[in-house]
């Protein structure tokens, strides 16, 4: 029998093209196929069916489809290895293939009137019951007479209970796997493939680096205080044992820097190049917490430091610059429960990154209503063609954050936030007050646009919050506003590290999507 994926290693070059060299895979369990959004020099979507180990393929130009009364043009393309099968990320352009996936949709898969699928496609015809995330019910892919090279096939759906007419997969374009986008991912791939290698070990995460789990182990050996290396640096550590957050069980100082260090390679590109204001609790969320926003003398010397230029007498002038993971620990260590980086970079402290959108619930404020006014904003946004994400607090509240280019000052940003939430506020008068005292708010939300300031600041992504079991402010994607299992406080220090290995990082896509602000009418 012939190698099922020769073509497919002679049209690459596997010194340059960072996909596997494919192994015919194992073959076992349900068979599995996946639809890859797949924009290279044309966008087409890549419709691969599991046979005998390997992904039996159609480059599909219009897409897939629900719809029992569509047609669409399947070219028959070579076999893919499995590996393929969660293959989201870019390829390098120039490369066969070169451009961005997403995996658009993947399930599983059961041949139609034949236990022999390798030998329905070879006569050139194939029926498939499939079970996606997007894609159910019965496809069917019939080989057409070849006009003019390749090997066109026609793809419909069988009108069966999942049919729905008019359906278009253009209207559904994120991925199942990240709730990306193909703009997203080629914004910020998380994933390469690295040439050459054995496809088991070809993916080359650009993710930042974990801290290895023997770093924890060190620092659970140590007693009451130690000197931890983590991250290259050596931190005196102290209180292990102190419990900072109520809960069941209480969370201990030595839980929160084990935290701050495991948080720290995903947060950091949110807070360094900023002074940091730090929220202490050396008592613990349980006593009064107070800001502290000098870098103390008996910082260690590595720890970066920015002298504020324009600092009045009398106020903060050097503030402490987490410009490396270890820093946070460090943060985390003097008692810092909340890290608030500026909202400025240090090179440029006037000019703002994002433009920051405060939703501020009131006393009467319910978590819908609060919800009502994120999907508004959400609305507009969309509607402006921005790039935001929202986050939920740890608290109560959520906060829109959209990345701005360099140019605008506090004030530009401030208006403009000040007339998007306006907009949004008189289609739900009822839910908002515009009252700067919280009494004449009357319970109602507050649209806080006033934050758009120098030297005030929001909590950082993935900061915790000071309350019992330690909560964590957590950046979402837009659709999980509709997830009705989301509440303000669902994460804490234990169980967000389980989410951003599920689910990644939304904020991530907003490092790369500096904007200018649209006009607003
Ligand atoms: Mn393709």
């Amino acid at each position: 029998m012939s190698d099922p994926l020769e073509t497919y290693r002679r049209k690459r070059d596997f010194h340059r093209t960072p996909e596997p060299a494919g192994a015919v895979a194992e073959a076992g369990g349900a068979r599995r196929f996946v639809v890859q959004r797949h924009r290279a020099s044309r966008l087409h979507y890549d419709l691969r069916f599991e046979i005998d180990g390997v992904l039996v393929s159609w480059a599909v130009p219009k897409g897939p489809t629900l719809d029992p009364k569509a047609r669409r043009l399947a070219m028959h393309v070579e076999d893919h290895p499995m590996e393929y099968l969660e293959f989201e990320g870019v390829i390098p352009s120039g490369e066969y293939g070169g451009g961005d996936v997403v995996v658009w949709d993947i399930g599983t898969w059961e041949p139609v009137r034949t236990s022999d699928p390798r030998a329905a496609v070879d006569s050139g015809e194939l029926h498939a019951e499939v079970n996606g995330r997007k894609l159910r019910g019965r496809l069917v892919l019939v080989r057409r007479d070849a006009e003019d090279g390749g090997e066109p096939w026609m793809l419909l759906h069988k009108r069966d209970e999942h049919a729905v007419e008019g359906w278009d997969p253009e209207d559904h374009p994120r991925s199942v796997l990240t709730g990306r986008t193909n703009d997203e991912v080629l914004a910020d791939p998380h994933h390469l493939w690295r040439s050459g290698a054995p496809a088991a070990e070809a993916s080359v995460s650009l993710l930042p680096e974990p801290l290895p789990d023997s770093a924890i182990d060190e620092l659970e050996s140590l007693g009451q205080q130690g000197t931890w290396e983590v991250f290259g640096r050596r931190l005196k550590v102290t209180n292990l044992d102190k419990v900072l957050f109520p809960g069941e069980p209480p969370v201990t100082k030595r839980e929160l820097l084990a935290y701050a260090a495991r948080i720290a390679p995903v947060a950091l590109p949110y807070l360094e190049g900023r002074a940091l204001n730090m929220h202490r609790y050396p008592e613990g969320a349980g006593a009064k917490g107070f800001w502290h926003k000098e870098r103390p003398g008996h910082a260690p010397e590595w720890l970066p430091g920015w002298d504020n230029p324009d600092a009045d007498p009398g106020e903060t002038r050097t503030y402490v610059v987490p410009d490396e993971p270890a820093a946070l620990v460090w943060a985390a260590n003097f008692g810092a429960l909340e890290w608030h980086p500026w909202t400025s970079r240090t090179e440029a402290p006037d000019e703002p990154t994002y433009a920051l959108v405060d939703l501020d619930p009131g006393e009467r404020t319910s978590w819908d209503d609060l919800l009502v006014l994120a999907r508004l904003h959400r609305t507009a946004l969309e509607h402006l063609g921005m790039t935001a994400r929202p986050k939920v607090t740890g608290r109560r509240g959520i906060q829109i954050w959209v990345p701005v280019v360099g140019g605008y000052s506090f004030d530009d940003t401030r208006a403009w936030v000040e007339k998007l939430s306006r907009t949004v506020g008189k289609v739900v008068p009822e839910l908002v007050s515009w009252k700067w005292e919280v009494k004449a708010r009357k319970g109602l939300a507050r649209l806080d646009y006033t934050q758009n300031a120098i030297n005030k600041t929001l909590v950082a992504p993935y900061s915790p919050r000071p309350a019992a079991g330690a909560p964590v402010s957590v950046p979402l994607t837009w659709d999980e506003l509709d997830d009705p299992d989301l509440r303000p406080d669902r994460w804490t220090i234990r169980t967000v590290l389980d989410r951003l290995a599920e689910r990644g990082d939304p904020f991530r896509v907003l490092l790369g999507a500096a904007q200018e602000l649209p006009e607003i009418s």
